[in-house]
């Protein structure tokens, strides 16, 4: 015992495992890295992008590292290209560990539900911010695992390095050996320190999983370095927690700082609200909106067949009619979600997205920033709410990291329009803690913490419980009463009646019927309307 013990901790072994852990970690981080830029590469839409990536996974997966190995020591010389031992061990495991990272990297992205960038991009937040705030975080926990699975695999590994002349620990054991034949004590000790290193990062994982998970997140604990890295700040909201507790909080200094209040929110008590003129001048102009949708197999579906329709500043149109007909794609197109066939869509006297080349829309080049420019706000059927943050995290995200506001007047606000829609208790759970209708008013503080110009709604109580949806129309109209230019999706008839100005009935791409409340629920002219209408009634 005492001889394993002796010839583990002799500093000739010692040097051996050392070696094995710097190739690892320095493999590791650069065939991460690797991995992760190959993982985006097959992602992208670019076939010769993608198809590039696909063939390096392709090539370094068919073939044994220890070719790999030999091939970056014999054969790259004969090119003039040198590295050492150890520089090729690193390298030849990087670029080789790149291939299998690439994939569950990639995994781990796709196993993130495709809403939560819609939702980022409804925010103005470009592909880059998104992938690093919204993506890979959640990602994270599905890879991290994986992680080390092959940080473990390559730790053991790296005694196949010995074939280039890496002197470390399976080598060095073998060594000592050859002298002195005392196989079993000399195999435990390097086993040994092989058990040790491989159980640090099993230490390593169990506690960054720990660290990565957004319950035990919220309930405390301090920012490890790769929450740090991925962003994931903590933002305090003790006041309001003090609040929901019933404690009266100590003054903050920055209440003396007034809220910036946007008007239709009535932040700030006014004897005479100033509302937003109803100038009758339009702020949102559809003209011959076409879209068509190319299926699988070239099959091509048109799903708008030119729609005109102008919105007036502080109007509410209410959009109705049966499913398939358009509606959410006709919202989508308003902040570029989706591209425009044909026709074209100002909002404020602009293009979102587009720049006008000889007369023809061209996309330009920064969507995200030209969405956070038009400040459209936009809430889901389905909420889209980023499930790894809290809900003050959910409203401060856009305000901080698109519009660069100061993190303390971006939470002061959030705060605000939490209180406004009557959800300040909740500013540090987590979105899953709450209810459907909870929820999406977390979603409807989160696009007004943009300071929208225009609201969204595609469906927004659709997927709520009967019950659950006053509480969410509520909002929606008090936003209605302060002014907001809005364009909602609805099937509510009886919303529809009080809140809306206007109501469009849209049928297979176009707009059948349009007109107040009270003509088109109560005097539908069209056939289509008057069948739809029994339908949604008798719900
Ligand atoms: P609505 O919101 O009125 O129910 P949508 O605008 O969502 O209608 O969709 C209209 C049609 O377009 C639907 O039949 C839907 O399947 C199809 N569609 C929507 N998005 C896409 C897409 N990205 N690719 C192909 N088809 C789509
Ligand atoms: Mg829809």
């Amino acid at each position: 015992m005492s001889g394993i013990l002796r010839y583990a901790l002799s500093s000739f072994l010692l040097e051996g495992a050392w070696i094995a852990i710097q190739i690892t970690v320095l493999a590791m981080i650069a065939g991460l890295f690797l991995g992760l830029l190959l993982a985006l590469m097959r992602l992208s839409r670019y076939k010769p992008v993608s198809s590039a990536a696909w063939a390096y996974i392709w090539l370094m997966r068919g073939t044994p590292l220890l070719l790999q190995l030999v091939f970056i020591y014999d054969a790259l010389p004969r090119l003039g290209i040198r590295f050492g031992s150890i520089t090729t061990a690193v390298i030849g495991f990087a670029l080789n560990e790149a291939a299998f990272a690439a994939e569950f990297i990639r995994g781990g992205i796709l196993a993130v539900n495709r809403n939560q960038s819609v939702a980022a991009a409804s925010l103005g937040m470009g592909p880059v911010l998104t992938l690093r705030r919204i993506i890979l975080p959640q990602a994270m926990r599905a890879i991290l695992p994986q992680i080390a699975n092959a940080t473990i695999s390559m730790l053991k590994g790296t005694s196949l390095a010995s074939i280039i002349f890496v002197n470390e620990l399976t080598f060095r054991a073998q060594q000592i050996i050859a002298t002195n034949f005392a196989f079993f004590t000399v195999f435990i000790a390097a086993a040994l320190l092989y058990v040790t290193m491989t159980t640090v990062v099993a230490l390593l994982q169990l506690l960054l999983e720990r660290r990565l998970d957004p319950e035990l997140r919220t309930i405390g604990g301090r920012r490890s370095m790769l929450q740090m890295f991925l962003g994931i700040d903590r933002p305090s909201t003790a006041p309001a927690v003090a609040m929901a507790a019933g404690v009266t909080p100590a003054p903050d200094p920055r209440d003396s700082e007034p809220v910036p209040a946007a008007p239709w929110l009535n932040l700030v008590p006014d004897p005479e609200p100033e509302k937003p003129a109803r100038d009758g001048q339009p702020f949102v102009v559809f003209t011959d909106v076409h879209k068509t949708y190319t299926l699988r197999g070239g099959h091509r579906r048109e799903i708008l067949r030119g729609v005109d329709l102008q919105v007036k500043r502080g109007e509410v149109v209410t959009i109705m009619g049966p499913s398939g007909s358009g509606k959410s794609t006709l919202l989508r197109l308003v902040n570029h979600l989706e591209l425009l066939d044909r026709g074209e869509i100002m909002v404020a006297g602009e293009l979102v997205g587009y720049r006008r080349d000889n007369g023809v829309l061209k996309p330009v080049r920064d969507l995200a920033a030209a969405r956070a420019k038009a400040r459209i706000g936009m809430v889901f059927q389905h909420f889209n709410l980023f499930d790894h943050l809290t809900v003050l995290e959910n409203v401060m995200e856009a305000p901080v990291r698109v519009y660069g506001v100061d993190a303390a007047v971006a939470r002061q606000r959030g705060m605000a329009l939490l209180a406004k829609v009557g959800l300040a208790g909740h500013a540090d759970h987590l979105p899953m803690r709450l209810s459907g209708g909870q929820q999406q008013r977390v979603a409807i503080a989160r696009s007004l913490a943009i300071d929208p110009r225009l609201m969204l709604f595609d469906e927004p109580t659709s997927a709520l419980d009967p019950e659950l949806v006053g509480e969410v129309l509520a909002v929606i109209r008090k936003l209605a009463e302060g002014g907001m230019t809005m364009l909602v999706v609805t099937h509510e008839v009886r919303f529809a009646r009080e809140v809306a100005d206007r109501i469009v009935f849209m049928d297979e791409g176009v707009i059948v019927e349009e007109g107040p409340p009270e003509a088109v629920l109560d005097q539908p002219r069209e056939r289509r309307t008057q069948q739809f209408l029994r339908v949604v009634q008798h719900h």
